[in-house]
């Protein structure tokens, strides 16, 4: 396929070829960068004000991002629940174009895939239940029984301070959610803005609430295929658009406002170059 050389010109009639080219108008990891066709686009389908899917609508903030980056590159979105641990895996197999999940920009993850911007920057925090006192942050989660999800920085990050601390590792954060909410566990941790989402939900109100002492910086990017700079590129110009043109902050307003999450310092966010 001669789409590496087709892609640089990306836009118009060329595309047309490109996708006859491919036999397809459906694109996954491979073909034409943009123009007509449906794409296969990654987000998570269960953190509210972030991705939720319910029934066949999809919301959120990483919902608009995604959305916008395919209203600015000329294709269509079908979304593709990507959980944490198997983002890389759905990026380099070529299932999804690319991944708008609390994808935190990492340079262990730059090994398998490339990131444009960020686009966000959010902290790791915990999640209590409502009527505990001795999780005060980070420091006092000795003999606790901590969840958080396979594959994400979350769960990474902790092993790392805290090596020896009690972590259980689940596929998903709602599934967490329900353990902590079940008393198996004492404290999910994982970014600000998605435990924010869970506390403000109708059925954790008065149940749950978020600790308040972030302790990492977490960098949202959109995942892509490694190396694949002409399509970074075209995702950054869209980034840029959708910060200088107001679209962000209206974006947050709606998303993660419901929840009180207010954006931390840094945001928004300048995208980076891709290289
Ligand atoms: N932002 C972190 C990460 O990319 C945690 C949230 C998530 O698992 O999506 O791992």
């Amino acid at each position: 396929m001669k789409v590496t050389s087709i892609r640089l010109v990306a836009v118009g009639a060329v595309a047309t070829l490109a996708l006859a080219a491919c036999g397809s108008g459906s694109s996954g990891g491979s073909g034409a960068a943009a123009t007509g066709g449906t794409v296969k686009v990654g987000i998570k389908f269960d953190q509210p004000g972030l991705g939720l899917k319910t029934g066949s609508t999809y919301t959120g903030f990483d919902v608009d991002v995604a959305n916008y980056i395919a209203k600015e590159l000329g294709f269509t979105p079908e979304f593709v629940e990507a959980v944490s641990s198997q983002r890389e895996t759905l990026i380099s197999s070529g299932q999804v174009k690319y991944i708008v999940g609390t994808y935190s920009i990492t340079d262990s993850r730059k090994q398998k895939v490339s990131f444009a911007g960020p686009y966000f920057i959010a902290g790791q925090d915990l999640l209590v239940r409502s009527d505990e006192t001795a999780i005060t942050g980070p420091d006092s989660l000795t003999g606790k029984r901590l969840c958080s999800v396979k594959g994400s920085t979350s769960a990474a990050n902790l092993q790392k301070k805290y090596p020896g601390i009690n972590l259980q590792e689940y596929n998903t954060y709602t599934l967490c959610v329900d353990a902590l909410k079940a008393g198996s566990v004492d404290a999910l941790t994982t970014d600000n803005t998605i435990l924010a989402g869970y506390a403000a939900q109708e059925q954790n109100k008065g149940k749950l609430k978020v600790v308040g002492t972030t302790f990492s910086t977490e960098n949202y990017g959109v995942g892509l295929k490694k190396g694949d700079t002409a399509f970074c590129d075209q995702v950054t110009t869209a980034l840029n658009k959708f910060i200088d043109s107001g679209e962000w902050q209206k974006s947050v307003d709606k998303n993660l406002g419901p929840a009180g999450f207010k954006p931390g310092p840094g945001n928004p966010p300048k995208p980076a170059p891709c290289s």
